[in-house]
């Protein structure tokens, strides 16, 4: 039997996915690593346990399930993107933690640069907004900060890299420092059109050339991890939001994947074409085959699942995240009711730091049933405005949406989604969407499966067709506008 596995290097754990040849799961490892908060909006991570975690669970998932390392064909790396290491080539050793995505420390930085007039040119280049978000100026920072790190880097002592490029490093042993498309495409560095890192951008945030990693499509050959004298060639990366779209088979212009976390992540595949967004939504690389490069545009809602948390953790009025569907079910059906979960502001396509959370239409006999059912279609409405931005901005007709984690297994919820968009939802049977998209792209490069290979064996687990009426449908999308409308512009610029 022949074997892929995925290395799933996310945001709080490390996990190995040994998949068959046959393309199904046969094994997961997993480990959790210590989450480090130096500061008030700080968070870092120790790349050293990072690498530690990760090999472990990849040497145990191979133990575990006495696999011949002969027999692995490939492995594949999805990682948490935007997360910035800078190293010694010389000792292997990280001058300073890694600085992870949720990092806000170099907001200022970004302030200053966008005071400066550099916000055009950074979109144009890098389809992003300036934002502390992405590795710039994370890199920046640590080039100013770390006492003799800028005089190293330009000796070309340091290298720079994401979690792809890091784990890379380590498993070729030191020899391999390089990075995909996609996770370069995260940077604030790298050209997306080009396919090159920016010197422009490179000279805006004094970073020296000498320190990135080499930017290859992702189904390159990256490295090979020796283990008991045999060589696992690396054979696909790809950003975590990637792989999903990747492990869904959204590998037409037009196809697109909803995440449903904590927040909500959609990826629209748009073709060879890259689409510029008028609406705040960011032009991002879908992925690097060969040569050719697909592009996808990107929206993201900050409070999903965590609004259901709300209602569970805040509010008190359910015990468990999944039992929204038995009172959303209860609920009255005279859907006057409107929750817009603002807690943090509103994004794609409102953009207003100033509104916050507010519920809408209660009446007499408005109780909790209504309240949770509320906030469930909270999630669908905002997806649904992310959503329909990506077309108008695109010109692309959507066909289907396909769904995972964790808050897509609630059936109310998607058959909303459906109604909202008026196309099918698409539930696959497997939710490792992520995992599957790096074992997908490992295995092609392996020469085990192909694309058409992939689409045959997805399996989709329930298909959520439309079934509102366009009146009713048109009804409640003005009314969750209208609801939108009144929590903008709450606060005071002066408050917090
Ligand atoms: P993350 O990766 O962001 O931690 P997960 O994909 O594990 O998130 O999904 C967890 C989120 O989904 C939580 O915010 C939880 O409130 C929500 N969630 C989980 N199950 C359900 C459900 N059946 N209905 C609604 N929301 C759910």
């Amino acid at each position: 039997m022949d074997y892929i596995i995925a290395l799933d290097q996310g945001t709080t754990s490390s996990r190995a996915i040994l998949v068959d040849g046959s393309g199904s799961i046969v094994g997961i490892a997993q480990k959790e690593f210590t989450q480090i908060f130096p500061k008030s909006g700080w968070v870092e991570h120790d790349p050293a346990e990072i690498w530690r975690t990760q090999e472990e669970v990849l040497q145990e998932v191979i133990r575990e399930h006495k696999v011949e390392p002969a027999s692995i064909k490939a492995i594949g790396i999805t990682n948490q993107r935007e997360t910035t290491v800078v190293w010694n080539r010389k000792t292997g050793k990280p001058i300073y933690n890694a600085i992870v995505w949720q990092d806000k420390r170099t907001a200022s930085i970004c302030e200053r640069l966008k005071k400066a007039g550099h916000e055009a040119m950074v979109k144009q280049q890098t389809g992003l907004v300036l934002d502390s978000y992405f590795s710039g100026t994370k890199v920046h920072w640590i080039l100013d900060k770390v006492p003799g790190a800028r005089a190293l880097a330009e000796a070309g002592d340091l290298a720079f890299g994401t979690i792809d490029s890091w784990l890379v490093w380590n498993l070729s042993g030191g020899k391999a420092h390089c990075t995909d498309y996609t996770n370069a495409s995260r940077t604030l560095l790298f050209d997306i059109e080009q396919l090159q890192w920016s010197k422009d951008l490179l000279s805006m945030l004094d970073i020296p050339e000498a320190m990135l990693p080499e930017a290859k499509p992702s189904n390159s050959h990256f490295a090979d991890y020796v283990l008991d004298g045999h060589q696992i060639p690396v054979r696909g990366i790809l950003g975590d939001q990637q792989a999903a779209l990747f492990g869904q088979g959204c590998f037409a212009a037009g196809e697109a994947k909803n995440t449903y976390g904590t927040g909500c992540f959609i990826l629209m595949n748009t073709g060879p074409e890259r689409q510029n967004s008028a609406h705040g939504l960011l032009s991002t690389i879908a992925w690097g085959l060969d040569d050719t490069v697909e592009y996808a545009l990107e929206g993201s809602i900050f409070i999903a699942g965590a609004a259901v948390q709300w209602l569970r953790d805040g509010l008190r009025i359910i015990d468990d995240a999944k039992d929204s569907t038995y009172f959303a079910l209860k609920a009255r059906d005279k859907d006057n009711v409107y929750l817009v979960p603002a807690f943090a502001g509103l994004g794609t396509p409102y953009w207003d730091m100033y509104s916050r959370g507010a519920i809408f239409g209660l009446t007499r006999d408005t109780g909790k049933d209504e309240i949770i059912k509320a906030t469930l279609e909270s999630l669908a409405f905002q997806s649904m405005d992310v959503i329909k931005t990506m077309i108008d901005d695109s010109g692309l007709d959507l066909q289907a949406l396909k769904v995972d984690g964790g808050a897509a297994a609630n059936d109310v919820l998607m058959q909303f989604q459906a109604d909202l968009l008026d196309v099918p939802v698409e539930r696959p049977e497997v939710l490792e969407s992520t995992a599957m998209g790096a074992a997908y792209l490992a295995g092609m490069g392996a020469g085990l499966w192909t694309k058409e290979d992939i689409l045959a064996r997805r399996a989709i687990e329930k298909t959520f067709s439309p079934d509102m009426d366009a009146a009713l449908r048109e009804k409640r999308c003005r009314y969750w506008k209208r609801a939108v409308e009144r929590t903008m512009g709450w606060l005071d610029e002066d408050d917090e």
